[in-house]
């Protein structure tokens, strides 16, 4: 098969986050151990899914590691011309959901490793394909603990979102929480005696929008970023029943957007003790009242910031187009959570642009899955032959 079609086979499982990926995974894990590639599927323990590893070479030495995410967020509502499922090809295009994000670099990395079993490697290569990464990079974790049990340390990881062949050294990191404010009803008239849960909430919230301050004045800096500082905000909030309740309830969801220079857990730790203070504020004030902050994290990941000189990174960078550019990206992706469990430089760079992923009549064009190919096989083959 070639890359195309392999393509097209891969978006007509629909792994929507929501579903099973267990068939695309035993798919992918065939098509590699008909080649006599040993390959590791690691279960989820509690869902109907797995992520897949998988090696040519000798695994003991440091190799370039490919990887992809195998889930795909939903189609609907979405107004698309064609089956996203049916992978429709039209004149120079493979329209269909993942066709961008990211099945097309998941092809080209698997027809790869296929047309590398039988040939002698210097260094390996390993695919690497996780689950969940579109509900926060969330499946993506015991397959790295797997790997960091295995001791595996690649020389390079590249992960594959749409970068239009682009070498992306950075992203920002993410932390998404959710927050409860629990004060105590009451009659209107008699506010100044209860807790209200939406003051709690807002004095809460004031402290984020000093956070956001910090960063923009004091905070680290990196001017690739169209905004170049680390940012945080919120992004939805409910609470209360009537105006004349005293609300018992306010919950709101914040994120904090960071470049990999700002230390993330020491701002939390901050925020979580001014939350603290709030709630000893309020109580002090009305001793026989309740009053609760409680934080529930929905998502959260580190950002990517990866150094241009290392060797294997040049050498990629050598095989490239000619006007492909080093990059950062405003998304985020696996990329800093392999830098973390690895220890390897880390770059994201793959076929299709960001553009199309996550739209209706999602597409990868052609000529990105050939650059792809070439690039890749160029560059494994410079650097593990
Ligand atoms: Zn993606």
């Amino acid at each position: 098969m070639n890359n195309v079609e392999l393509l097209q086979q891969l978006i007509r499982f629909p792994t929507v986050s929501s579903e099973s990926n267990l068939d695309l995974i035993h798919y992918i894990a065939q098509l590699l151990e008909e080649k006599g590639i040993q390959v590791q599927v690691i279960q989820d323990p509690v869902q109907a899914k797995a992520a897949l590893f998988a090696t040519v070479g000798d695994p003991t030495i440091p190799g370039i590691l490919l990887s992809g995410h195998s889930d795909v967020v939903p189609v609907e509502g979405q107004a698309w011309s064609v089956d996203p499922f049916s992978a429709t090809l039209v004149e120079d295009k493979l329209f269909g959901r993942g066709a961008c994000d990211m099945k097309g670099f998941i092809a080209v990395a698997l027809n790869l490793m296929l047309s590398l079993a039988d040939k002698p490697l210097a260094r390996p290569v390993h695919l690497a394909v996780s689950f969940d990464e579109e509900l926060g990079c969330l499946g993506v974790k015991d397959m790295l603990l797997h790997l960091q049990h295995l001791k595996v340390e690649p020389l390079l990881c590249i992960v594959g979102e749409p970068t239009e062949m682009n070498i992306a050294l950075g992203h920002k990191g993410k932390a998404a929480y959710r927050v409860h404010c629990c004060g105590e009803e009451a009659h209107s008239s008699r506010a100044p005696l209860s807790v209200n849960a939406i003051y709690l909430a807002c004095d809460f919230i004031a402290k984020l929008r000093e956070l956001q301050q910090q960063f923009k004045v004091r905070g680290a800096r990196d001017d690739e970023y169209d905004i170049p500082y680390s940012t945080v905000h919120v992004g939805k909030i409910e609470g209360g029943k009537a105006i004349n309740i005293v609300p018992q309830s306010c919950q709101f969801d914040f994120e904090i957007r960071h470049l990999a220079q700002d230390d993330l857990d020491k701002e939390l730790t901050t925020l979580f003790s001014q939350a603290q203070h709030i709630v000893e504020a309020a109580r002090a004030e009305l001793p026989a009242s309740r009053a609760e902050i409680q934080f529930t994290c929905m998502s959260r990941y580190p950002g990517l910031n990866t150094d241009a000189s290392h060797h294997a990174i040049q050498l990629l960078k050598k095989w490239s187009a000619d006007d492909a550019k080093f990059i950062r990206v405003a998304f985020g992706t696996e990329g800093g959570l392999f830098s973390q469990a690895l220890n390897a430089p880390v770059v994201v760079c793959g076929p299709g642009s960001i553009e199309h992923a996550h739209k209706p009549d999602e597409f990868v064009a052609l000529s990105q899955l050939h650059d792809c190919e070439q690039v890749l096989t160029q560059f494994i083959y410079d650097i593990c032959q």
